[in-house]
């Protein structure tokens, strides 16, 4: 009887491997350098195999007879080896592999190609492509494929023969997918600097949800041991930085992380705003003032009747409860910012008595400009002097505001903690509306003139918010917010007398119907 002994013998990386270094983009994934490997050797899926699959997997022989390796995961691959083929730092290669670069998204990605064509045209594939929660691609903004776009096939992630022997083509119809790269003056995508950080965007955002999500996963255990917590975020804004965004939900759960082990926060935490729900202390029976019969029977009754109502209109008590709140911040701007700058905010109303919408006029005192348009876009008025005449019935952008969010709290939370919880968020808001309102005014100020857009839109202003906690004595609940950024401060310096309020009126007097 003979027998064949197979000897996984040492073999020294191949020298004579081709690698064009302007064939490197850069936060691309192992697939797409695979493949251009793959393409500029002319080599097949079992020879790449031979040349970059560990000798310390211990698999190597079987993978490399027939090599299904999946190529989101580097456990298979040498990366000293390829790291050499490629010449780049071995940290780079294994950044190329999606589970090296986030660890927890075997769940979350695919293990079938999922790619932008513009990019793959180019003969680009970043390993965020892969991950489920990615729907476009950052650089062109377009849908990701992730079916053949000739043959309706999925295309595996993987390293196999049928990929390589036609490297860049559909292995069902064979589909050129890079043309791109056929020319013998190809043009490699190389992300430039604004799509490098658009992508890195996009990967420091799946790295947030990696760990929002493992602190919603602590939180929920905490739910579990102890009857606590709920976290819940508001989500990036559409027009905001997402880097801002990050950069806040990254102190919360720091902050959480500190309060949790009851260490004090070394954090700067001046960006961040906490207010905590105080609750009514658990009152015995005894105690009660007999005038208020029951009233823990009541709380219940605004519990139960919370469950039926999920999903619907939250009506007139929260738009109440905002509403006090806007009257409050209106209240506060007039005591304590507007100040010296009243007679300009009366003046300018009573001349202005037309609709101004879309009109471009002169400039006039930025503090009574900022403090005008702040009421006529949440108030929903379009002509300034209306804003001192009768009483209004409803403010439209208030209204509009609190109508297009979602509740921020889970349903089962009283009514009261939900409303607190909204007028909160709105609170932070409108304040913040209103320094964006007096910067855009500053900048007018220095032009000479002012645009009255017509649409001013309340609904656009977003904050960000998270909330926690269990609305239950204990663990109350508790809001995290954006500090408002200052308001600038050459709008104090603004000498309000006599001076100020003649150029004021003489500018007011060149608008004219
Ligand atoms: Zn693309
Ligand atoms: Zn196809
Ligand atoms: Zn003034």
């Amino acid at each position: 009887m003979t027998v064949r002994i197979i000897l996984d013998t040492v073999r020294p990386p191949e020298t004579s491997w081709c690698w064009r270094n302007d064939w490197y983009s850069g936060m691309c994934s192992a697939y797409a350098l695979v493949l251009k490997f793959g393409m500029l050797n002319a080599v097949s899926g079992k020879e790449i195999a031979k040349a970059f699959i560990s000798r310390k997997c211990g698999i190597k022989s079987e993978t490399c007879a027939n090599p299904n390796v999946d190529l989101r995961d580097a456990r298979l691959f040498d990366i000293e080896i390829m790291a050499e083929a490629f010449r780049i730092p071995p940290r780079e290669v294994r950044a190329t592999f999606l589970f090296e670069l986030l660890p927890k998204s075997g769940t979350k990605s695919s293990e079938h190609l999922r790619w932008c064509e513009a990019c793959m045209a180019r003969g680009f594939h970043t390993p965020i492509f892969q991950m489920t929660l990615v729907s476009a691609c950052p650089i062109h903004q377009m849908a990701l494929r992730t079916f053949c776009r000739w043959c309706g096939q999925s295309i595996p992630y993987r390293l196999r023969q049928d990929l390589l022997a036609m490297p860049f083509c559909c292995p069902h119809c064979k589909a050129d997918m890079a043309p791109g790269l056929r020319d013998a003056r190809a043009s490699v995508l190389v992300p430039r600097p604004r799509e490098r950080i658009a992508l890195g965007e996009t990967v420091a955002f799946l790295r947030l949800e990696e760990e929002t999500v493992l602190a919603k996963m602590e939180m929920e255990r905490r739910v579990q041991q102890y009857g606590q917590g709920e976290l819940i975020f508001s989500r990036p804004s559409a027009d905001g930085r997402m880097s801002r965004y990050i950069g806040f939900v990254s102190q919360v759960i720091d902050h959480l992380r500190f309060a949790k082990v009851k260490a004090q926060a070394t954090l700067a935490m001046e960006a961040l705003e906490r207010a905590e729900r105080g609750m009514p202390a658990a009152a015995h029976p005894d105690d009660e003032d007999p005038a208020l019969q029951y009233p823990s029977w009541g709380n219940q009754i605004e519990r139960m009747s919370n469950s039926e109502t999920v999903g619907e209109p939250r009506g007139e008590a929260e738009m109440r409860s905002v509403t006090t709140v806007y009257q409050a911040v209106r209240r506060h701007l007039w005591k304590h910012v507007i100040r010296r700058h009243r007679r300009c905010v009366i003046a300018a109303a009573r001349h202005l008595w037309w609709r101004t919408d879309e009109e471009t006029t002169a400039s006039f005192c930025p503090v009574a400009e900022a403090y005008i348009r702040w009421r006529m876009s949440w108030e929903g008025c379009g002509t300034p002097r209306y804003l001192f005449g009768a009483p209004r019935r409803a403010f439209y952008g208030v209204l509009g505001w609190v109508s297009s969010r979602p509740s921020p709290c889970p349903s089962h939370w009283s009514r009261p903690t939900q409303h607190w919880v909204i007028d909160h968020i709105f609170a932070n808001a409108c304040v913040e509306s209103f320094r964006e309102r007096l910067a855009d005014a500053m900048e007018n100020d220095a032009k000479g003139t002012i645009h009255w857009k017509g649409a001013f839109r309340p609904v656009r202003y977003d904050t960000y918010w998270a909330v926690t906690g269990s609305d239950v004595q204990g663990d109350p609940t508790v809001v995290y917010l954006r500090c408002p950024m200052p308001h600038p401060a050459a709008a104090y310096g603004l000498p309000g007398g006599r001076q100020h309020r003649k150029t004021h009126l003489a500018q007011l007097a060149t608008i004219v119907r």
